[in-house]
């Protein structure tokens, strides 16, 4: 409940006190809303070219003084009565031309023509009493179509507002509530060019610009290209094909880095596939789709998973596989499935998608069975590391596991997937869990995911298996191996008890390990098992998990240890090589 409410606020407002003169700031007092109205706190205004004609006020009808402005976004300080869809704190864009909902214009499909509140550029005064709610030592100030947005406070009619995602930032949206929306609609809705058409646009102002939607044009923009194995990305300019048929063009926002952009950039024993454009954990909106695509729109939110679901094969129609037959994950494939070709080029030369995702680029191509959409509330800076090794770990213990309530389990490998493979075990209710690592870094991050031991295999001069058989009378009732590495999974497997024990392998390891281990350690009834990405499916499953995190059973801000600007890339592969930290967030608009 807002203090304000009810109360004549006093605030700042540019008051335009004659036609063409400069605007001067005063200080208005606001009076609070009537019946079915709204008094907006107003964050961010922009100058559209309707406020500076009315300001000229050029062969119209001068009304002044008045509080110009109707480009803006804000949040709702309080609401008047019969007010039932907006409440305080909502983020919203105020509109100059109403919807009530009611009138026949509204009913109407074809119509935004409200006969309520339809734009009118006269009336200064609101609808319900025909007064001002603006006004300075007594003196009414007029309104200006509806939403006087240059005053820190202002009233609307509830029908000239609309309620925004709240995770939008309203420095940006805030263009959206007039000119970009006017110039993107009336293309997209009223003129309706077709696929392959020419366009003639006149005026490129904001409005006219806006119509030059970037769907099925190539797009230039900055990617970081791997040219060589092992050696620093540079960044570089690209081109990004549109999207073919079942596929999507999304624009990246935030990336992070995985051990597996890594493995596959050393190229160590894999084959080398360069120039290559990585990345596979990150978050992005979708910018356009091809031919087929239904379930994805332009602005939809969306997480690229490196391992698909195209929902009609046996695996995809499986209750126990994500191993889709279609887009499961593959390490060497640098094209696309369509038509065998790369959507990224730099002057007609191709560079190599990787693992179908290629988020280390502002704008990137995947097969729609790659693209997960979630709630677009969930801050992509946090959720985009849920698409791969956070999910992973915590899959690998809940979906593959399976702990019982009360367990022992040992974590091979405390990175982000280990450690996210520690808070299933947390979740799972664990009562004891061991953390293995080389690093003894990795301990003190440890602590905070509910690791209740540390073991550092290089303090001993026995097999980590037997010091661990030890601690445990036996061996422990599950363990997941985290680390890529051949010898921790064998160890892994041989720590488990005899007669239930389940091993669970995560970690990618090199092209020519061989697991080697006594057969007996499996006529023992011990289980041996392994999974990718949890083994969530990344259409069906990964929006629950950000449902988990949006209703806080998995906190992902603690695996979040750095950040930098995407010019900074090479600094994130610095952190993994050195250890140092869990996922480092690589911000795309920087
Ligand atoms: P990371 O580099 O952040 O963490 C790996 C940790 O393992 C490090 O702390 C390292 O010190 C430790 N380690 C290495 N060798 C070890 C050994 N012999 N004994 C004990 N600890 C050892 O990597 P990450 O991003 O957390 O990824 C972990 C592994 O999971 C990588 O191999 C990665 O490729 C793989 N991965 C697999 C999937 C999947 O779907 N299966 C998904 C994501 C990542
Ligand atoms: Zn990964």
């Amino acid at each position: 409940m807002s203090s304000t409410a009810g109360q004549v606020i006093r605030c700042r407002a540019a008051v335009a006190w004659e036609a063409g003169k400069p605007l001067v700031i005063e200080e208005v007092e606001v009076a609070p809303p009537q019946a079915m109205e709204v008094r907006l706190q107003i964050l961010f205004t922009a100058l559209c070219h309707t406020d500076v004609y009315f300001w000229e006020a050029k062969g119209q009808t001068p009304l002044f003084p008045r509080i110009f402005g109707h480009e803006a976004g804000g949040i709702v300080e309080s609401v008047g009565e019969g007010v039932t869809e907006l409440k305080p704190g909502d983020h919203v864009l105020p509109v100059f031309t109403g919807e009530c909902k009611e009138c026949r214009h509204c009913k109407s499909e074809e119509s935004n023509m409200c006969d309520l509140l339809r734009i009118n550029t006269d009336r200064g005064v609101m609808l319900n009493d025909g007064k001002s709610r603006f006004s300075i030592r007594g003196q009414p100030i007029y309104n200006f179509l509806g939403t006087s947005t240059f005053s820190e406070y202002t009233v609307l009619h509830v029908g000239s507002v609309a309620k925004i995602n709240p995770a939008a930032p309203l420095d940006k949206v805030c263009v959206l509530s007039c000119g970009i929306s006017t110039g993107l609609g009336a293309t997209l809705n009223v003129a309706k060019p077709k696929k392959g058409s020419t366009v003639a646009i006149f005026g490129l102002g904001a409005v006219g610009l806006a119509m030059s939607s970037t769907a099925g044009q190539v797009i230039r923009c900055r990617a970081a290209v791997a040219w060589e194995a092992g050696k620093p990305l540079v960044i570089e300019e690209v081109e990004v094909a549109p999207p073919q048929a079942m596929e999507v063009r999304l624009r990246i926002l935030f990336t992070s880095l995985c051990h597996t952009d890594v493995y596959f950039w050393e190229a160590k024993g894999q084959t080398p596939l360069f120039p290559r454009i990585f990345g596979h954990e990150a978050g992005g909106i979708v910018e356009s789709v091809g031919e087929g695509v239904t379930d994805l729109q332009p602005g939809d939110h969306v997480l690229p998973v490196f391992t698909g679901e195209c929902k009609e094969c046996r695996h995809c129609k499986s209750e126990e596989s994500n191993m889709c037959d279609l887009l499961r994950i593959n390490t060497d494939r640098g094209v696309m499935l369509n038509d065998g070709n790369s959507r990224f080029s730099i002057k007609g030369q191709p560079i190599y998608h990787f693992l179908g995702t290629s988020t280390f680029s502002e704008y990137t191509v995947l097969h729609v069975g790659s693209v997960a959409k979630i709630n677009p509330a969930a801050p992509l800076d946090k959720v985009c590391v849920l698409s791969c090794g956070i999910s992973t770990g915590l899959g690998a213990t809940l979906n593959v596991a399976k702990p019982k309530k009360g367990s022992t389990v040992a974590i091979f490998g405390l990175g982000a997937v280990g450690l996210a493979a520690a808070e299933g075990a947390r979740i799972a209710g664990a009562s004891r869990i061991i953390g293995i690592d080389l690093n003894p870094k990795r301990f003190d991050e440890a602590k905070k995911f509910g690791i209740t031991e540390f073991v550092n295999p290089k303090d001993y001069d026995k097999p980590v298996q037997e010091v661990i058989a030890e601690m445990t009378d036996g061996g422990v009732d599950r363990s997941v191996e985290c680390t890529g590495n051949v010898n921790a999974m064998i160890s892994a497997f041989e720590c488990v008890h005899d007669g239930w024990g389940v091993a669970v392998l995560v970690g990618v390891p090199n092209k020519d390990d061989a697991f080697k281990t006594h057969p007996v350690n499996f006529l023992n009834e011990r289980t041996l098992k392994g999974t990718f990405f949890g083994n969530y499916k990344p259409r069906s499953d990964l929006p629950s998990v950000v449902e988990k995190y949006m209703n806080k059973e998995l906190e992902v801000e603690k695996f979040i240890t750095h950040s930098v600007p995407f010019s900074e890339i090479n600094k994130a592969f610095d952190y993994m090589l050195q250890g140092d930290g869990l996922r480092c967030i690589i911000r795309m608009d920087a």
